[in-house]
């Protein structure tokens, strides 16, 4: 197998290039001077951040007025451009683009992807949450240690945490994208929106403002025959773009154990069924 060449190099094989294994020396600026990008801050309007590349240099721009999180993110997304389409490549991502292209298959979901690899590293972020509860004060602890955003951490827990977990992002009109864990995965599915019992239909409405973490029942937000009695920990914070960011955790996990059971029981009676013909 032939090495990757080093346009095309994963974010992976960046870090372990430059040695980087702690957090703290992920250091954005020297990455990308590394991958040939220079990055510079500018006051921008309509976009958060950009890149011109030209043959083996480019210029990756990011809005001098975000947050230091969100610049990390917006370089480290405008890079996986880079990596992508070295030679040839001009993008303007807009800040929406940073929160809501999780879940398609496109160039920004790939950024995105990038983003998250190369300053949320798989090893390191999960020697950092393990066992820890998936709550956002959990998220806003990691966020610190990393230096990313509240969204971004969040989606991290949720990929590589070791507990059952869903991530969900509802905008007022719609849900924008969900993230599930592992643990929960094929086993409970989202209803179309938060249901009322749910901290995040009461934020969507208006009825409250300031949320606090809840024990809500389960069919607040999953379809399942008996999640009426099960309970679970919902974290829901409204963004600055109107939408809310809904953290769900089994603390404790019966539902898990039940929906297993009866998975167990389903497989078993479909392979005597088949016995008997
Ligand atoms: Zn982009």
């Amino acid at each position: 197998m032939t090495a990757n060449p080093s346009f095309r190099r994963t974010p992976f094989e960046i870090l372990a290039d430059l040695g980087i294994r702690d957090p703290a020396d992920i250091d954005i600026e020297a990455i990308a001077e590394d991958c040939g990008a220079t990055i510079r801050y500018r006051p921008l309007s309509g976009c958060a951040a950009r890149i011109m590349g030209y043959k083996e240099r480019a210029i990756i721009t990011i809005d001098e007025a975000s947050p230091r999180p969100r610049q990390r993110f917006s370089a480290g997304h405008e890079l996986g451009h880079w990596m992508r389409d070295r030679g040839q490549v001009s993008f303007q991502c807009r800040s929406q683009s940073f929160v809501r292209e999780w879940s398609a298959e496109n160039p920004e979901t790939r950024a995105n992807r990038f983003a998250s690899d190369l300053l949320l590293p798989a090893k390191m972020f999960r020697a950092q949450a393990q066992k820890k509860p998936v709550t956002l004060d959990t998220v806003r602890e990691l966020g610190r240690l990393f230096c990313t955003s509240l969204t971004a951490t969040a989606i991290r827990l949720v990929e590589y945490g070791d507990l059952p977990a869903v991530l969900v992002c509802n905008s007022p009109e719609k849900r924008e994208w969900f993230i599930v864990n592992g643990e929960v995965r094929g086993k409970l599915f989202l209803e179309g929106r938060p249901g009322s019992g749910s901290v995040a239909n009461a934020l969507l409405r208006g009825e409250l403002k300031n949320a606090q973490p809840a024990e809500v029942r389960s069919d607040a937000w999953f379809d399942h025959r008996n999640a009426h009695s099960h309970w679970i920990h919902e974290d829901s914070i409204p963004l600055s773009d109107g939408s809310v960011l809904s953290l769900l955790w089994w603390k404790d996990e019966t539902q898990l154990v039940d929906v297993d059971n009866e998975l167990e029981e389903r497989a078993a009676w479909r392979s005597d069924f088949r016995k008997e013909e």
